[in-house]
């Protein structure tokens, strides 16, 4: 019997089991993939306050090493469902385990494009998260794909920092807030290209330029662009426990501000409902989950 398990280790769930631990609980961890998570991948964070800059990777050893010194024990197992009742049982791919708390830290994965070289360019001018690296694009010209809500704030976001934005849409409305929409009109130094999509991005070992095609006169841009951020939807990890946990229609979780669903079950991080998905609202989501919990 462990007092808590928290299933995920990406930054929310690290963090989760740290606060945790500190307040004198037995926390088990389960990971299917790699600690730390999406950061894990990033070349480089520099909007964690008081770290100029780091690595994701050494981001996420340490929060790794941080969460292992206060005595988590950590399961590299794939969690397949979780059991409601005064007690609660994990079901994992190898076993089952018992506890008092489960935290949800499962997280939430970008949307892919399909580009043929997608995976080759992440971090060499592919992007998904503008807030994250949008400052390494100062004065480039960049593009920005999608129509919802976070294509709109990013091309607003980049368009502060970036010489000229390119916001390309499959559709020639937007599914994002109109507000925001508004704004992005308003931005001279914001082309808006509609019912086009992207056909392929061109650049070794960097981004040099992409191409877009218009869906209805089938005419074929290029746009040379050295970033490239898609902003086409995540996909909250959360289909498997949608039994236990209550999802919104683009499957996040909705909590209380205590991070709690109901006794004994809590979430926390990228799955989670809410406005701005970062490495701080992780780590913040973490701790309040943690003690809470
Ligand atoms: P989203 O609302 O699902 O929008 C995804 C956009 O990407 C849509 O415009 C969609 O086009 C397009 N898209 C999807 N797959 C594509 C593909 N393969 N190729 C090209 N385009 C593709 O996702 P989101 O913008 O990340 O927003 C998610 C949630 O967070 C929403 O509830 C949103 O309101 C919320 N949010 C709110 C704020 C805020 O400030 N209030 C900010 C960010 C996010 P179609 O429109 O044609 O389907």
């Amino acid at each position: 019997m462990t007092d808590i398990i928290v299933i995920g280790g990406g930054p929310a769930g690290l963090t989760a089991a740290m606060y945790a631990l500190r307040g004198g609980k037995s926390v088990m961890l389960f990971e299917k993939e790699a600690y730390g998570g999406q950061i894990s991948k990033s070349a480089n964070v520099e909007n964690y306050p008081s770290v100029k800059s780091v690595s994701g990777f050494e981001f996420s050893m340490n929060l790794y090493n941080q969460a292992k010194a206060f005595g988590c024990e950590f399961r590299k197992e794939r969690v397949t469902r979780v059991e409601d009742g005064e007690i609660k049982r994990v079901i994992t791919s190898k076993d089952e385990y018992e506890c008092k708390a489960v935290i949800f830290a499962v997280g939430a994965t970008p949307r892919k494009s399909g580009l043929e070289n997608e995976e080759e360019l992440i971090g060499r001018g592919l992007s998904y998260c503008a807030h994250c690296d949008g400052n390494f694009f100062r004065k480039k010209d960049v593009a920005v794909i999608g129509g919802g809500s976070t294509a709109l704030q990013d091309a607003l976001y980049l368009s502060e920092i970036c010489n000229r934005v390119y916001l390309v849409h499959r559709r020639n409305e937007f599914r994002g807030e109109s507000t925001l929409a508004e704004r992005v009109r308003a931005k001279e130094n914001v082309e808006i290209i509609y019912d086009s999509t992207l056909e392929k991005a061109e650049g070794k070992p960097v981004l040099k330029s992409i191409t877009v095609k218009n869906k209805v006169t089938l005419e074929e841009r290029q746009l040379d662009v050295s970033g490239l951020f898609l902003a086409i939807g995540q996909e909250p990890a959360t289909k498997e426990f949608s039994d236990i946990l209550p999802l919104d229609e683009y499957g996040y979780v909705s909590c209380d501000e205590g991070c709690k669903i109901k006794e004994g079950i809590y979430v926390c991080g990228d799955c989670r409902r809410k406005a701005l998905r970062q490495l701080t609202t992780a780590v913040a989501d973490g701790s309040v989950a943690g003690s809470e919990a």
